[in-house]
């Protein structure tokens, strides 16, 4: 029987009981891929063929990562071996072990994936009714990595979940205690040091903490970590710990946006007045103690309704967002900028003298007049008042000195406008 070796070739790859991808590695496209590899994804052909393979994959996040892992599989010179996970259009996750080599085929570069699905092969492992295999199972699937560190050696074995979730393959991350410590945050190494040494020297009953762990391509993501002494030499010293880690980076995210939410203002960005009455109050009493004057500039847009009735109120929120942008840009890294109310701004400016506030206000007030508005056509320029009160010339306590502070904006209000008046003296 005489058959084409090219059609046979085409049925063969097209029957393989495993997904099987051509991958451009320039671009991370999809060039070619099995009758698997669509049904592992439970996508039609036209939307898997000529996207990027980084669009399966749920841990692999950008194209820099990409680079990094092209660059990884070149290096392997015969296979690199990735432990990931594909998603599936279902939402489903896939566990898979893709097996990636390089080739070059008529002068062009192409990467050949195997991607196994490994979620069978667990679930076989599981009907093992082998303790062992059962506890690892369970252990790897509750956790998204494991760490088991050789305090004699400094040897960190790190599992190929971990690795997986910070973008690495099994065979990559030098097993040492360094490849972890260079990848914690710079502002969470000291802490998460310090739990770890504590439990190690049993001042507390286990190591745990929350920290930012960078993952291949530079990015950070939030872990959950857990660990414990599980073994000692005969004198009772540690010599082996062995930890979990969980990924929380979506959770943590949500919660910053929660925080978010609640101390800042939507539509502005800047700190909202619940926020400034607690930080107010927490600098006033520093400056109390510390015998240090206290700045208060509270600031209006004049005539904003006229604005809000010739453009319409998004165009007002516009020139709002844009207004507390340049302020924002203009005052210094100590002072507090909230958005007090409507068309309304305070400036807290703790440690900084009466001539200074004034300057800074008088600085705020020249700038905003200037501001050019090419991108609400007919607005030729807004102006904005301004009232200051210090403390403690003006005022002893918080509602005092806003008092103060608003009864000098009342008067520069009446006084013409786009003015600054200092508070007069109780
Ligand atoms: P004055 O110079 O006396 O301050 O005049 P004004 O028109 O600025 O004063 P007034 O306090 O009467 O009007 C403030 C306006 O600001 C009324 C309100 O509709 C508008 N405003 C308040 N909050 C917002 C907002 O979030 N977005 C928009 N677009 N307008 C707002
Ligand atoms: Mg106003
Ligand atoms: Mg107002």
């Amino acid at each position: 029987m005489l058959i084409s070796s090219f059609s046979l070739h085409q049925s063969v790859f097209e029957h393989l009981p495993d997904a099987v991808y051509l991958i451009d590695p320039q671009t991370s496209n999809i060039l070619d891929c099995n009758a698997a590899a669509l049904h592992q994804v439970g996508l039609p052909r036209d939307e898997v063929v000529q996207h990027s393979v980084l669009s399966l994959q749920k841990d692999v996040i950008g194209i820099e990562q990409w680079a990094s892992i092209a660059q990884a599989v070149r290096e392997a010179q015969g296979q690199f071996v990735f432990i990931g996970r594909h998603r599936h259009r279902s939402g489903a996750e896939v566990p898979v072990e893709v097996t990636t080599s390089a080739f070059m085929h008529q002068g062009c570069e192409y990467f050949v994936s195997v991607a196994r699905d490994i979620g069978r092969r667990l679930a076989l492992e599981q009907d093992l009714n082998d303790r062992d295999v059962q506890l690892r199972y369970a252990l790897t699937e509750a956790s998204d990595g494991l760490w088991d560190w050789n305090l004699l050696n400094n040897e960190v074995f790190f599992s190929p979940q971990l690795k997986r979730m910070l973008g690495y393959g099994p065979h990559e991350m030098k097993p040492t205690l360094e490849t972890w410590a260079t990848n914690v945050h710079p502002d969470d190494a000291s802490r998460v040091r310090r739990a770890l040494q504590e439990h190690i020297k049993g001042l507390r009953e286990r190591y745990e903490a929350e920290y930012r762990l960078r993952n291949r391509n530079g990015h950070y993501l939030w872990v959950h970590d857990r660990g414990r002494v599980c073994e000692r030499d005969a004198q009772g010293q540690p010599i082996r710990v062995v930890g979990m880690v969980q990924n929380i980076t979506d959770r943590k995210h949500a919660e910053q946006a929660l925080q978010m939410q609640a101390s800042h203002d939507a539509l502005t960005g800047l700190l909202n007045r619940r926020e400034c009455e607690r930080i107010l109050q927490q600098q006033l009493q520093r400056c109390q103690q510390q015998n240090l004057p206290l700045g208060l500039c509270l600031f209006d847009l004049d005539h904003f309704k006229d604005i809000n009735d010739r453009f319409g109120h998004q165009t007002g929120d516009l020139v709002l967002r844009k207004v507390a942008h340049e302020i924002q840009a203009h005052v210094r890294a100590a002072d507090y900028l909230f958005r007090w109310g409507g068309e309304e701004f305070l400036l807290v400016s703790a440690g900084a003298p009466c001539g200074h506030v004034l300057h800074c206000a008088q600085r705020l007030r020249a700038r905003l007049a200037e501001l050019d508005w090419p991108e609400v056509p007919g607005l030729h320029g807004i102006s904005c008042s301004f009232g200051v009160a210090m403390f403690p010339e003006h005022g002893q306590q918080a509602d005092d000195l806003f008092l103060a502070a608003d009864s000098a904006l009342y008067r520069a209000k009446a006084q013409g406008r786009n003015r600054v008046e200092l508070a007069v003296m109780a």
